[in-house]
């Protein structure tokens, strides 16, 4: 492995994120994580270094620093070109014990679910996963929020005894904010012949074709949950989606059940999402589902129990059964603007 400046030496803080990238293309998270870290650092004086794995993938490095890295380290090698575990592993434990980071950050992707744990077990550390807040306390240690027991409180960790503190936070969690003209340092790292090149081979990548329109970017989400209780009435769901261009969402229960593709799936285990009109159908509103659509910017939660949870995040509360109310508002909204796909504008 190349030399770079011993983090320890310049005594701050030395915050890490794994920059994900896939085919050359940086996730979201990647470039939300290193402007979360940077704004906790700006705290502490710290130092953000984004990590970034691959083959030919030098380029994704100036967007890692526009983003809020202080210096990134690159390692290009076409053993790294595709994603596999126990490479990227091993190569970011000799990292770590090189440089010894005080917080390394993963995305809770389904690469990062998998690479982070991994790592922390190897280094003997521990991790929080699928945090949804990172804060510092006032002794300058990092705060991990993770959603947690059943779904019913937050649970703010402090990893004290080991190092690195390690996390994977959701997707969405932090904005991604870019800064033309941001200065940072980018090294080039080789890898040595030692990496762990053992365990399954990819032997072809396939992209999956997603249908409908994505959750990532909706301003209308039409979420579903259990309480639609079964496929024929989850096509409520979907027209009433289709006619107010929206995304449709899910609970776990409902994924479960195959109404709705996994990338579906709203909260700790699935999207934060952040729409200007959130509709949630059939839903009770358990913490592990609100902590991915309580930041939407105005909630309608339709369900027959007036006790349920979700009306406690609800601006618009509708108490009763969707089977009468989901045919009246598509009858009501196809009378007045025809079967187009009509933008719901807030005021
Ligand atoms: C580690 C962990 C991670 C998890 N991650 C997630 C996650 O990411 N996302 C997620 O969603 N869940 C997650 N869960 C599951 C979560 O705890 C809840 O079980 C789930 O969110 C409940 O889904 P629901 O609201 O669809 O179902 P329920 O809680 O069963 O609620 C169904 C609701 O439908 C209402 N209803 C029934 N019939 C009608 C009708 N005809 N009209 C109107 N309303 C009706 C009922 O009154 C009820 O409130 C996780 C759980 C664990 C343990």
């Amino acid at each position: 492995m190349g030399q770079v400046m011993n983090e320890k030496s310049e005594k701050k803080p030395a915050y890490w994120v794994f920059a994900e990238q896939r085919q050359g293309v940086l996730h979201d998270v990647s470039c939300e994580l290193v402007g979360a870290a940077a704004a906790i650092t700006r705290e502490n004086s710290g130092l953000v270094t984004a990590i970034l794995l691959g083959q030919d993938i030098g380029g994704l490095a100036g967007e890692l620093v526009a983003h809020g890295a202080n210096r990134v380290l690159v390692i290009d090698d076409e053993r790294l070109a595709v994603y596999r575990l126990l490479p990227y592993a091993s190569i970011l434990k000799q990292i770590c014990l090189q440089y010894d980071p005080d917080v390394f950050l993963f995305g809770a992707t389904s690469l990062g679910v998998e690479l982070a744990p991994r790592l922390a077990a190897m280094l003997n550390t521990g991790l929080s996963a699928h945090c949804i807040d990172l804060k510092l306390d006032e002794d300058g240690r990092l705060l991990q929020v993770v959603p947690g027991w059943g779904g019913g409180v937050l649970a703010t960790i402090c990893c004290d005894n080991s190092r690195p503190s390690m996390a994977t936070v959701m997707p969405g969690v932090f904005k991604k904010e870019r800064t033309d003209g941001r200065q940072g340092e980018i090294l080039m790292l080789r890898a040595g012949a030692d990496i762990d090149l053992s365990g399954p081979k990819v032997l072809k990548t396939e992209m999956q074709e997603l249908t409908g329109t994505s959750l990532d970017h909706a301003d209308v989400v039409i979420a579903g949950g259990w309480g639609i209780g079964n496929a024929e009435d989850w096509k409520l769901i979907e027209e009433l989606a289709d006619l107010l261009c929206g995304a449709v969402g899910a609970t776990r229960p409902a994924v479960d059940e195959g109404w709705a593709a996994e990338d579906r799936m709203i909260g700790q285990s699935g999207k934060i999402v952040k729409p200007r009109v959130y509709i949630g159908v059939g839903i009770s509103g358990m913490m592990h589902h609100v902590v991915g659509m309580d930041a939407s910017e105005y909630i309608i939660a339709i369900n027959k129990d007036e006790k349920a949870p979700i009306f406690d995040v609800a601006d618009l509360a509708v108490v009763g059964d969707f089977r009468k109310i989901l045919p009246l508002l598509i009858r009501e909204i196809s009378a007045k603007h025809g079967r187009n796909c009509l933008p719901i504008t807030t005021t």
